[in-house]
């Protein structure tokens, strides 16, 4: 159908903008990854859930698809569409309102986690994980899981949310929990947009104490540091982890300002090969903490480069090993810039079911997060593929926020015995078909 077309009936039902300029449509034409080349046929920036649902209803009757868009941190073109409707959830931007008591908060999908911290933090309340990069939106984690340097206690954003209310593939307007409409609930995080299209989150909120310590700890053997991960995550010593390249660990501990953490009882036991640095800052500071690398990729041109970012879940005991040999053959200069994320976690936090991970005690996310330059493209994706098949035959599950060429027997393997509920809530819950379509290969 012509973008005129489309846009002339569109702009006949909803209240929000509707734009099939060349410009708005080129605008969101790409993402993250700068693989991917999709122009949409028209923009919707709808204005609440009702425009959302005139979409839908209107995209089935004339059998066009729909791309669900947030802030497009993927990086395989799984947010776009080439001549559909291009639903730009970013218009659904309001905290609606935050629970006297301090629990939760209510917010449209749009809102960024950003947005959302910068109001809570003042007031002493974190949502329980955050994401490295706070400028992804509610709705763009929810449907991937959302996984942060708290994950090891609080397991995935999508565990930490009380209520969706989205719009299904039918068109209906579903508000789902785990005590109503479970089967709905679950079918929505993790699950990348294919059924529906998430409108509304009420997401969990904790007291965090003011100031945070982190130490910075170097190990020049990948299998002390995860000995030394395993008894801070065991002994539940510090409230967040990471490991932004091999081999500093970070450790982080929250506090208030009139109790400073003792250092000597939270790196007790711990064999480091040198502990480097102790940084504290205030809680807010630490969420953003990331905001300065990614200012730097901005400015020497990182961001604009090809991000095939390349995520994997191993067991834990697989994890030494795998990455040890992957590194090995891994030149500094073929991350042109990016880094390589080690990410420690418990394995049997996270309750979302169509988030797929290992069921070990433990799992160890291993990341890739390469820029590319054109030239080098080919080359990088063949072997990053090459890694995430490794991976999967040793056991783990790939992260799908980012890069993904799956073909049918990957999504399966993926999937494992979840994959025939797969197709049948595909059949459910968008029986034409016209959410995102192209991402899952459903097969026949
Ligand atoms: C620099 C950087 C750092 C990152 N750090 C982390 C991290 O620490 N932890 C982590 O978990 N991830 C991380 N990511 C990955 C990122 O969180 C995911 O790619 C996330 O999905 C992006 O959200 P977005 O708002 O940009 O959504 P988009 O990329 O626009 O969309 C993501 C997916 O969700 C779908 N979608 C978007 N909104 C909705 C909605 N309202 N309803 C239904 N489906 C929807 C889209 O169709 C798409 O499939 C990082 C990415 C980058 C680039």
């Amino acid at each position: 159908m012509m973008s005129a077309s489309l846009a002339r009936d569109l702009r006949a039902l909803l209240s929000g903008q509707v734009l099939d300029d060349e410009a708005a449509r080129l605008d969101r034409s790409g993402d993250f990854g700068r693989m991917t080349r999709r122009i949409p046929g028209v923009v919707v920036r709808p204005a609440g859930t009702g425009d959302v649902a005139k979409v839908i209803r209107y995209a089935r009757q004339s059998s066009v698809p729909v791309a669900t868009r947030a802030e497009a941190h993927t990086q395989s073109g799984q947010a776009l569409t080439d001549g559909g409707i291009l639903l730009d959830m970013t218009s659904l931007d309001r905290i609606q309102s935050i629970d006297a008591s301090g629990s939760w908060a209510d917010c449209e999908a749009g809102v960024k986690w950003d947005t959302l911290v910068r109001q809570t933090i003042p007031q002493g309340l974190v949502p329980p994980v955050l994401t490295n990069n706070l400028g992804v939106t509610l709705g763009g984690t929810l449907s991937v899981a959302g996984l942060g340097v708290a994950s090891f206690r609080h397991g995935a954003q999508g565990d930490n949310v009380l209520e969706i209310e989205a719009v299904m593939g039918t068109g209906d307007v579903v508000v789902c929990s785990e005590d109503a409409n479970r089967p709905v609930f679950d079918a929505l995080r993790s699950t990348f947009g294919q059924f529906g299209v998430i409108t509304r989150a009420r997401v969990t909120l904790r007291r965090c104490r003011p100031r945070t310590r982190t130490y910075f700890l170097l190990y020049d053997d990948l299998g002390a540091l995860m000995r030394d991960a395993r008894l801070v995550i065991e002994h539940d010593r510090i409230d967040y982890i990471e490991s932004t390249c091999v081999p500093p660990l970070h450790l982080t501990v929250e506090h208030g300002p009139e109790s400073p953490p003792a250092d000597a009882e939270t790196l007790q036991g711990l064999a480091p090969y040198r502990k480097v640095h102790i940084e504290d800052q205030d809680t807010l500071e630490f969420a953003a903490r990331m905001e300065p690398l990614f200012a730097i990729w901005k400015r020497t041109g990182n961001w604009a480069l090809a991000h095939p970012w390349t995520e994997t879940i191993l067991p834990w005991g697989a994890a030494e090993p795998f990455i040890t040999q992957v590194l090995a053959g891994l030149p500094p200069t073929a991350l042109g810039g990016g880094h390589v994320l080690l990410w420690p976690c418990r394995g049997t936090v996270s309750r979302v079911p169509l988030f797929m991970h290992p069921e070990t005690p433990l799992v160890m996310g291993f990341g890739i997060l390469p820029g590319v330059p054109p030239d080098l493209l080919q080359q990088a994706r063949r072997r990053l593929n090459m890694m995430s098949d490794m991976s999967m035959a040793a056991g783990a599950r790939r992260y799908l926020s980012g890069f993904i060429e799956f073909d049918r027997a990957r999504w399966k393997q993926h999937f494992g015995p979840r994959w025939d509920e797969i197709g049948r809530l595909k059949k459910t819950h968008d029986p034409d078909g016209i959410l995102n379509p192209g991402f899952i290969d459903y097969g026949p």
